[in-house]
């Protein structure tokens, strides 16, 4: 999952990484959809600001971005009509234009 370092950073250093390309763009974090992840690792230790963790060993800090990433697929997001569920790459989608509402609620990050 991505927790909340990668927020207004958007390098994309990590989806250059994926074998799956099972990261997603939002408007200000990216996402891992955990369906089409393999658990490779390979975009772990590229993420410049240490945004990306397996599950268990999220830092208690970051732990609600777990949800986030689940729910950025499962749940209609705001101004969606559907879940964008599991769409089978981010290249299909490109930048989404909304995010979890835990990240669009966050102020600009530095
Ligand atoms: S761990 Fe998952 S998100 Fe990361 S590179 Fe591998 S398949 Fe992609
Ligand atoms: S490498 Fe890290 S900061 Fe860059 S887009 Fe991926 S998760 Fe975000």
């Amino acid at each position: 999952m991505i927790a909340q370092p990668c927020v207004d950073i958007l390098d994309r250093a990590c989806v250059d990484e994926c074998p799956v390309d099972c990261i997603y763009e939002g408007e200000r974090m990216l996402y891992i959809q955990p369906d089409e992840c393999v658990d490779c690792g390979a975009c772990e230790p590229v993420c410049p600001v240490e945004a990306i963790y397996y599950e268990d060993d999220t830092p208690e800090a970051w732990s609600q971005y777990y949800d986030a990433n689940v729910n950025f697929f499962a749940e209609v997001m705001p101004g969606q009509s559907e879940p964008l569920g599991s769409p089978g790459g981010a290249a299909r989608t490109g930048v989404l234009p909304f995010d979890h509402p835990l990240v669009a609620a966050l102020p600009p990050q530095a």
